[in-house]
């Protein structure tokens, strides 16, 4: 070992300083798993505003005096603090979320998702990975460099990732608070455990509504039926045009193209998503192509009368949902269009259709070889000892966009603790290793270190 890597600041004294705050991260991790702070409409606010806090108290013990709430109209509050950057140093902008995710037992829970308990070197409950680990990691951060640090550091911890956001339109009526030289955003993972990636880009989305009406009350379907339009037949015509014999996407018109990195691997989605064995997976061409940069729809709810204590009758209206996912790249106001029209044209005999998009976002996406994104992946590299792959994300995080828009010249850089294989993040038994956290946690203390010493930013920062 050379004097260079004991210094302060040197990878060996960062790993020093990392590992001997984890046991309190973890300590604290686990306490604030045990908050279920669901943001969604119906659920009680008492836990997030309670978790809100919680998380102002960490930042406060991990050297970020000023971590305070900040009121989001129509929403609840994000938490904030910052430390100015010295004279020529960058700023950093920490990203994570403080709300979960509902947890019903429902989806499987084979423990109390509000208990949280460490199996096999993972801490197991509802947010342990989406997203209060990114908060963990960023606490880590902070504490590894007590009052050492030498870059500008923003910690933005957001309490409705998981819902209808109001964090975005704050963000952009008070751009000051959000804008830094680059943005880490720790609520993604490697695909699994101990595999170096980072993320370089988040598809966007349209949700709609479509209906069909077609008689003004239930009637007989034996008296009627023959003649009469059953309304949700119809509907299931319209949605069944969505894809071709393959399960492609073949509405026309809509942007998509190929995946140009690494493929992802076939027997890990396949695990990741629980398809059962002998299924096969839908659509053609790469994996990658098919999960990041081209489109997928799916029918996210139908209403439709329950199979217990059918009836015999027509259905006079149907109501679909309708959620299609679209390339980072692509126009989501011209993508809801072409579906609208899609299944306008589709609809059978005749039928009335009405179709009210609900939510429109457009996807995100960051240069895998800017200055900053390349020191993050020389950060992973070192601490895993593996090269640092690239992977895009089906998935959105949508302030992503809105802060592209603060400072369109800032890099991203989207990685965490989420590991795709076994995290189960929006679904059962969700839980996140920590060995991982600590490696996370390790890697992006490396990166905010060099952030200040690193040549390459002062060209970054010119470009
Ligand atoms: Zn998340």
């Amino acid at each position: 070992m050379t004097t260079a890597e004991q210094a302060p600041g040197s990878p060996d004294d960062l790993r020093e300083r990392i590992s001997a705050v984890m046991p309190g991260i973890i300590d604290d991790l686990t306490r604030l798993v045990a908050i279920p702070s669901c943001a969604f409409p119906g659920f009680p606010p008492e836990p997030v505003l309670k978790m809100a806090a919680e998380t102002v108290a960490w930042l406060h013990r991990s050297g970020m005096p000023n971590a305070r709430l900040l009121e989001v109209p129509d929403g609840y509050p994000v938490v904030y603090g910052d430390r100015p950057a010295p004279p020529g140093a960058p700023t950093v902008l920490l990203y994570a979320h403080y709300d979960v995710q509902p947890a019903p037992p429902e989806q499987g829970w084979t423990i109390d998702p509000w208990s949280p308990t460490v199996r096999d070197g993972r801490l197991y409950g509802r947010g342990a990975a989406d997203d209060k680990s990114g908060i963990a990691m960023h606490a880590a951060t902070l504490q590894a460099f007590g009052d050492g640090l030498a870059v500008g550091i923003k910690v933005v911890i957001e309490g409705e990732e998981e819902t209808d956001s109001h964090l975005e339109a704050f963000a952009l009526a008070n751009p000051d608070l959000f804008t830094a030289d680059v943005y880490v955003i720790a609520d993604g993972g490697n695909e699994q455990v101990g595999e170096p990636v980072i993320g370089v880009s988040t598809r966007g989305g349209v949700v709609l509504e479509v209906a069909v009406n077609t008689l003004e009350q239930p009637v007989h379907s034996g008296l009627f039926g023959g003649a009469a339009p059953d309304a949700l037949l119809a509907l299931m015509r319209m949605l069944a045009t969505l894809h071709d014999d393959t399960g492609d996407v073949a509405v026309t018109g809509l942007a998509h193209s190929d995946w140009d990195g690494d493929d992802t691997d076939e027997q890990l989605f396949r695990r990741a998503s629980g398809t059962l064995p002998g299924q096969p997976l839908v659509g053609t061409g790469r994996l990658s192509s098919r999960l990041w940069t081209r489109p997928a729809i799916s029918v996210i709810g139908l209403d439709a009368p329950p199979t217990h204590g059918a009836v015999n009758a027509l259905a006079p209206r149907a109501k679909a949902v309708v959620a299609m996912r679209i390339p980072p790249g692509a126009d989501a106001d011209h993508e809801c269009q072409r579906l609208t029209e899609h299944l306008v044209a589709a609809a059978p005999w005749g039928v009335s259709v009405e179709v009210n998009p609900t939510v429109l976002w457009p996807g995100w996406s960051t240069s895998p070889n800017g200055p900053f994104v390349t020191l993050a992946r020389e950060a992973m590299t070192e601490v895993f000892g593996k090269p640092t792959g690239v992977i895009g994300s089906g998935g959105s995080i949508p302030l992503l966009t809105t802060l592209a828009e603060i400072n369109p010249a800032a890099e991203f850089v989207l990685w965490g603790a989420e590991d795709g294989a076994q995290a189960n993040i929006h679904s059962a038994d969700e839980s996140v290793d920590l060995a991982e956290l600590e490696r996370a946690a390790l890697a992006q203390t490396i990166f905010v270190a060099r952030l200040s010493s690193d040549a390459r930013m002062d060209q970054g920062k010119q470009s």
